[in-house]
């Protein structure tokens, strides 16, 4: 198998494999838990494991690979390939040598990146925003993840790990966050946080007596809504105004052509994006609207895969 790489996207709950072609075609995948002991195993041990099985199911040795691209939970040092930062409920993660790991064993190039700056770069080469050039992607999921190209080339900062857009503040007295300060974007705008709005406002609504606090996610709230429920709908409202609120201040900041929206819940069309977009346009500068899109990611759970094999060829380390 000519011209073939191997993808890895490293999560916090699981590692995706993916056998990926020079052009950017997903061939084959393979996903196996990370968290089955509570990161007892270190999280690498599983993966270095799992990509032997992949290879091996697959009847390939590593030397019919190109390079090994990989996506990581956590702050990368990408010239290193090391875990810098590590979300507090990951143990044995930070500084693991993920690229010197998978380089000794494979003896194959490696490159390394953060997994939101990986679907950024994933959706830019294969999914919704093929030929923009200047773009902002958010993450919605438990926290925001981010990734910012600026005139075509992915914004790193000087240590590798810019991007952090879950992690300005909008609110000064706001809640608690688990980097450290208060207020933090992610706190009100993830999904994590429309989930707790809701189970905090649910004691007041209609159907509380007949609702399980624990069966609240984002597509059920979403089902609530296009149900015709006014209580949810007002929260949601509330939530969409949040990120509203965050995406004007980086449209202002970084001028984008596109806004990217990523996670499970932003296949929610027209009840997410389509209101954001309004409120977003309605809050910017009249210059930041020119030629302004806002489109759901494409790639699903297969950018970061994606776009980390497109890091290590841009890299030109294969
Ligand atoms: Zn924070």
């Amino acid at each position: 198998m000519n011209n073939t790489y191997l993808g890895v996207d490293i999560g916090g709950t699981a590692v995706k494999l993916g056998l990926i072609t020079g052009d950017g075609n997903l061939l084959f995948t393979h996903t196996s838990p990370v968290n089955f002991d509570k990161y007892k195993t270190p999280i690498m041990k599983t993966v270095l494991r799992e990509i032997d099985c992949f290879l091996s199911k697959n009847k390939l040795v590593s030397s019919d690979l190109l390079g090994i691209g990989v996506s990581a939970t956590g702050q990368i040092d990408p010239k290193s390939g090391i875990v810098t930062g590590s979300a507090g409920h990951i143990s044995n993660w930070l500084l693991t040598p993920v690229k010197d790991l998978l380089e000794n064993r494979y003896h194959l190039p490696v490159s390394v990146a953060n997994d939101a700056n990986c679907a950024i770069i994933g959706e830019h080469w294969k999914g919704c925003a093929i030929g923009f050039s200047d773009i902002i992607m958010i993450t919605i999921g438990t926290g925001i993840g981010g990734g910012i190209i600026c005139n075509g080339r992915l914004l790193s900062g000087h240590t590798g790990i810019a991007g952090e857009l879950g992690h300005f503040s909008i609110q000064k007295d706001g809640t608690m966050c688990s980097c450290g300060n208060i207020g933090c974007y992610e706190q009100y705008a993830s999904a994590s946080a429309l989930v707790k709005a809701v189970r905090e406002a649910l004691p007041s609504f209609h159907s509380y007596s007949k609702t399980d606090p624990d069966q609240i996610n984002g597509k059920f709230i979403f089902d609530q809504v296009k149900a015709g429920s006014i209580e949810y709908q007002r929260v949601v409202d509330n939530w969409i105004d949040n990120i509203a609120m965050g995406l004007t201040g980086l449209i202002h900041i970084f001028n984008p052509e596109l806004v990217v929206i990523g996670g499970g819940i932003s296949q929610q069309e027209e009840l997410l994006i389509v209101p954001l977009r309004e409120r977003v346009l309605s809050k910017i500068m009249p210059g930041f609207r020119k030629d302004l899109q806002f489109r759901s990611a494409k790639l699903d759970n297969n950018a970061g895969l994606i776009g980390a094999v497109r890091n290590l060829i841009e890299k030109g380390a294969a």
